[in-house]
């Protein structure tokens, strides 16, 4: 019997990525479940308070672009099927709950950094998720680059 069905993983596109692969894919292999994959980009306004006088719509797109040709080269070398990958615009983790749902996943994979002193205080993306997912979460520590 499957314990998961619908693995969702949250990739911030960053060289770190890579280290989600392997488990990723044995934990969906394991379970021959569904793989969905999510990047959430944050719009610019974001950035600058929502107050820019400027037309960022093209930046924007590109921004898109980018990241949609990342996911790619990302799952094509997962060896895995991939039912969807999502490329999200909106705030990281309530765009990762959001999709969570719509999909009825019942596992969400996040990379984290073991974080402690003030930058725990700060929070991180992975706690973010874990708070208010309405399933299992699996945070994946990852190693930065110069660990
Ligand atoms: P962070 O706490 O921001 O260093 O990110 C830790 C993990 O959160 C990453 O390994 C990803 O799994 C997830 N994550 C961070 N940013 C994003 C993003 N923009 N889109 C999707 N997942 C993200």
């Amino acid at each position: 019997m499957s314990t998961y069905k619908k693995v969702l993983l949250a990739l911030d596109l960053s060289d770190e990525s890579d280290q989600l692969r392997e488990k990723a894919r044995s934990i969906a292999s394991a379970n021959q479940a569904e793989l969905h994959v999510i990047h959430v980009i944050e719009p610019l306004s974001f950035a600058y308070g929502g107050d820019v006088p400027m037309d960022l719509t093209s930046i924007q797109e590109q921004l898109d672009e980018h990241a949609n040709q990342k996911l790619n080269s990302f799952c094509d070398a997962l060896d895995y099927p991939v039912t969807s990958k999502i490329v999200a615009t909106g705030q990281t983790e309530s765009e990762i709950h959001r999709i969570a749902d719509e999909e009825k996943v019942d596992l969400i994979i996040v990379g984290s950094h073991g974080r402690h002193g003030i930058a725990l205080l700060l929070g991180s993306t992975a706690n973010g998720v874990l708070h208010g997912a309405n399933c299992d979460v699996l945070a994946i520590r990852v190693r930065d680059e110069e660990e």
